[in-house]
């Protein structure tokens, strides 16, 4: 419980109108995509590294945690509130503060939302190509702590390789600069690789420096249609072999396809599966890229294809495709959202795996993604309130977790391990990689007040419950 003088405190450090704690506020402020609902102790708006940093050094003098959130969108349970305690919202960090176009260089404030970040760059001249689907409205803050990635991915990697520098506020308060605003530099640990991506468990970003690049001079979009859905996955790695780089290489399966047809209604087709399929660069690159990945998609069993003509056609394909995690609760009131990842050439035996635990617990499970870098988003759809479905869909996701692992894949793409995938984490990291990462936890936060209760199972009993290879003996196995 925060004590009446804590409150004051957090009062004093943010201002009046900045710090809530009526339980209408706190409750905008206590779920995230994964729909649970942990309620914090307080919310504060703050709008400095320096806020942030009081705020901090209190909650260890006093005990009580601190949750970092952007805009709620995690898909694991990040910056949910676990164990009470003071939200730190980022919304009112709003600041592009430099664009530089002759360094290709940004500077920007955690709070800043994506897309109109990604707007910004864009009337400049430059890109910055990191897409998650939530890129309307998720945090710049959120994609760096998460490493969000999204459709680019494939030609242009993710969050951690646009991130040069960041402001961080340690746990223990102290402000910290990382890495360089320079192409390169090498001078001591990369504690900014180790920041992005860290799940808002190490440090609070401030401010981080972003790489930008080009905007490239056309782009090129083709819906591919299949009526058998493995044909589509063998089509994904056939054009990665073929050694052509789409920008985008998305699969959307028939049951999401249907789905977002019903909500978006954009006229997409009947099938058992699509590609959606964007080639950048030169303009005459655009037109043969395009051209090859068309023959390689008809070679291996493709009903037809089509490039969409015009910015309205494009628009409407892809925000379908942004909307399909919502449409699928069509299906079943409720999902589990799973974002595993396999090597690229192993996307077809993948696909078939899920299909078979699919009919095996007679569960309907929807997949579409990222294909082109084999990050396929697996949703399990169940009904809660049927007892039977749901324990099916938990033993299932188990089930692609170890299909995925066995093929040499990892179980988290770019949602992170949050509260959700805690209990997982033994079924992809030995024991000593996980004592190492607790102990640089500990390192960064001995008193354990940041966002606890993430990453690392939370009861004893969890740890391991999911092992998997010789470590997993006496460990209780989990049956589909
Ligand atoms: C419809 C939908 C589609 C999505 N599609 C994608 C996708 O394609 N790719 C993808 O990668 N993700 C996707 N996501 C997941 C989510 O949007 C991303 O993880 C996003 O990066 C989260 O940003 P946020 O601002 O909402 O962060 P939040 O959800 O608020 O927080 C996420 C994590 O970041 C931490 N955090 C937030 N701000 C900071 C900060 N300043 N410093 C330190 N830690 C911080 C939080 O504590 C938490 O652990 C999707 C989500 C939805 C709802």
């Amino acid at each position: 419980m925060l004590s009446e003088l804590v409150k004051k405190e957090l009062k004093r450090i943010v201002g009046d109108s900045n710090a809530a704690f009526a339980r209408e506020d706190l409750l905008c402020y206590s779920y995230d995509a994964t729909n649970t609902l942990y309620l914090p102790e307080a919310v504060v708006f703050v709008e400095s590294a320096e806020e942030v940093s009081l705020i901090l050094k209190m909650a260890n003098s006093e005990g009580f945690p601190v949750v970092p959130r952007g805009a709620g969108s995690g898909f694991s349970g990040g910056s949910l509130p676990v164990e009470g305690g003071v939200v730190i919202s980022t919304e009112r960090m709003k600041g592009i503060i430099e664009i530089d176009t002759e360094n290709l260089t940004a500077v920007v404030e955690p709070g800043v939302v994506l897309w109109e970040f990604q707007q910004e760059v864009e009337r400049k001249g430059l890109f910055y190509p990191p897409d998650p689907s939530s890129m309307r409205f998720s945090t710049l803050g959120g994609n760096i702590a998460e490493c969000a990635g999204g459709p680019r991915a494939i030609k242009y990697g993710v969050t951690r390789d646009y991130v040069l520098g960041l402001e961080v506020v340690l746990p223990t308060g102290e402000i910290i600069n990382t890495g360089v605003r320079t192409a390169k530099g090498v001078v001591g640990y990369d504690i900014t690789r180790l920041m992005v991506g860290s799940e808002g468990t190490l440090g609070i970003v401030t401010k981080a420096t972003l790489r930008l690049l080009p905007l490239p001079e056309a782009v090129k979009t083709l819906l591919v249609v299949f009526p058998d859905l493995k044909d589509a996955a063998i089509a994904v790695s056939e054009i990665i072999k073929a050694k052509v780089i789409p920008s985008t290489l998305e699969l959307i399966d028939g049951v999401s396809l249907r789905c977002v047809e019903e909500y978006a209604r954009v006229g997409l087709p009947e099938a058992e599966a699509v590609l959606l399929i964007e080639v950048d660069g030169s303009r005459d690159g655009v037109e043969k890229d395009a051209a090859a990945v068309e023959r390689i998609c008809m070679e291996t069993g493709a009903s037809y294809a089509k490039s969409a003509t015009g910015k309205d056609e494009v628009k409407d394909l892809w925000k379908a495709r942004r909307a399909i995690s919502a449409s699928l609760f069509r299906v079943k009131p409720n999902k589990i959202n799973e974002d595993v990842v396999v090597p690229r050439a192993s996307i077809p035996e993948l696909i078939s795996g899920i299909r078979e635990i699919a009919a095996r617990f007679n569960l309907t499970i929807a997949c579409f993604g990222h294909a082109g870098d084999g990050n396929i988003h697996v949703n399990v759809m169940y009904d809660k309130k049927n007892h039977y479905e749901a324990k099916a869909a938990e033993d299932a996701v188990a089930d692609v977790f170890r299909l995925t692992i066995g093929l040499k894949g990892t179980i988290s793409g770019e949602h992170g391990v949050g509260v959700s995938k805690a209990k997982y984490l033994s079924m992809e990291l030995k024991p000593e990689a996980i004592e190492a990462m607790k102990r640089i936890k500990a390192a960064f936060d001995p008193n354990g007040i940041l966002n606890p209760g993430k990453i690392f199972p939370k009861k004893a009993a969890e740890e391991g419950a999911y092992m998997v290879g010789p470590e997993a003996a006496g460990q209780p196995a989990v049956t589909g």
